[in-house]
């Protein structure tokens, strides 16, 4: 396929991808848009000129705060948008071309939240990530909790505290106990860490009751962003037991603003782990369940513009796949609705450079992480970005989620 759009080589957003977001520009509503390259399509506007025609889509879905009426339209609906849209595109007859206030340059357009998040779920299934985690604070000999094989871990999180790309964040106070202390001390956390996550939006209702299976999971799925669950790991240390983790996961979640659908990831599909024991018929499944998007994570010092790459991993290694994930969630009648997010837990690789958080690349803070520039790091200090990026490519064809960006500020 080829646009008549002018794309920079290597974009993330190719006529292949057309991932879904919420845009506003000066003067300009928030409103649901379309990337390609490096501009933005104004869907209300595409929608203003019957460009959707069969499909009677309300204005009000477009020219809206978040993606969730768009989403909850349906995948038949949905689906044919970008399909219309990829058509538009390639066409060089395209109605489009004359129509100057369809699309934006994406420099001149402020991203937002794209959903309105209803509840959040953080996994745990990574096995080299879990295994990492339980060498340094358990067992290195038997590292894995004896559930691990058997079911995707998660918990609960909090989706208001869940923010877009671009907001930065203070470093987060609470309770921590010093190891030569008896008590513990209210202060600033000191060892504040990303963790390298994918997120995806649940795109359709289940209704209480009922359970979701491997085979159906993947409809329930409207697609997918880049998650950073930022971590206070001292804080987390002191609380997490026995009802695992809270404050110290909870003051921030950083997502990127371009929703790529799962069907722009169809063709990445990958065979996943084998995973032994045999796992229970309930998440069991058929055919490719894992997908290659590689993934990165690099590092800015407040004082300077070097970044670091730090980690390479990618989404493939996960053991648990996302069909496992929501048949367990669902499995005891849990409903899930369209806009809760589901997180991957920390995706780390069987390599020292593919660890997806700072407490695993420097080993519980006993390794210093050496940047470019003459820095180091063993937690993120104040003022240092993290960026996190992530794409697919297959035959030249490549399908990306753009960037997570956020920078750590002081405490207030
Ligand atoms: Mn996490």
């Amino acid at each position: 396929m080829n646009t008549w759009i002018e794309v920079p080589n290597n974009t993330d957003f190719s006529i292949y991808n057309l991932p879904f977001g919420i845009f506003s520009k000066k003067g300009v509503s928030k409103r649901v848009g379309v990337a390609i390259g490096n501009k933005v399509i104004d869907l209300l506007a595409c929608n203003k000129l019957n460009i959707f025609t069969d499909l009677n889509i309300d204005n009000s879905v477009f020219e809206n705060r978040f993606l969730n009426d768009f989403i909850n339209l349906g995948k038949h609906k949905t689906n044919k948008v970008r399909e219309i849209l990829q058509k538009q595109l390639t066409d060089e007859t395209s109605k489009f071309k004359v129509h100057n206030d369809l699309i934006f340059s994406m420099f001149e357009v402020e991203m937002h939240m794209p959903v309105n998040v209803g509840d959040y779920t953080d996994f745990y299934s990574s096995m080299e990530h879990a295994s990492n985690i339980g060498s340094m604070f358990r067992d290195p000999d038997n590292p894995l909790l004896p559930n691990w094989r058997h079911l995707p871990v998660g918990y609960h999180g909090r989706a208001s505290s869940i923010i877009v790309s671009g907001v930065d964040i203070n470093r987060p106070k609470g309770q921590i106990k010093p190891v030569d202390s008896e008590n513990p001390i209210f202060s600033s956390s000191k060892r504040i860490d990303f963790e390298l996550e994918m997120g995806y939006i649940i795109g359709k209702n289940s209704k209480l009751g009922s359970s979701i299976s491997t085979k159906d999971a993947e409809d329930y799925i409207f697609g997918k962003v880049l998650f950073n669950d930022w971590s206070a790991r001292d804080i987390q240390k002191w609380e997490y037991v026995p009802l695992g983790p809270f404050l110290g996961k909870s003051f921030a979640s950083s997502i990127s603003p371009w929703v790529v659908t799962i069907e722009a990831l169809k063709p990445f599909k990958v065979q996943g782990p084998v995973q032994y024991p045999e796992v229970l018929d309930y998440l069991k499944f058929d055919g490719l369940k894992n997908y290659d998007i590689n993934l990165s994570v690099s590092i800015s010092p407040g004082d300077s513009e070097i970044e670091t790459v730090i980690c390479k991993s990618n989404f493939k290694y996960m053991y648990w796949n996302m069909s496992q994930q929501i048949a367990h969630h669902t499995v005891n009648g849990c409903n899930l609705n369209t806009g809760d997010m589901m997180a991957s837990g920390t995706i780390s690789g069987k390599s020292k450079d593919s660890y997806g958080s700072m407490l695993e690349l420097s080993w519980g803070g006993k390794k210093d992480i050496i940047l470019d520039g003459g820095y180091s790091r063993t937690f993120v200090e104040d003022f240092d970005t993290i960026f996190m990026r992530g794409y697919c490519l297959k035959n030249d064809i490549r399908v990306g989620f753009g960037e997570v960006k956020t920078k750590l500020l002081p405490s207030i």
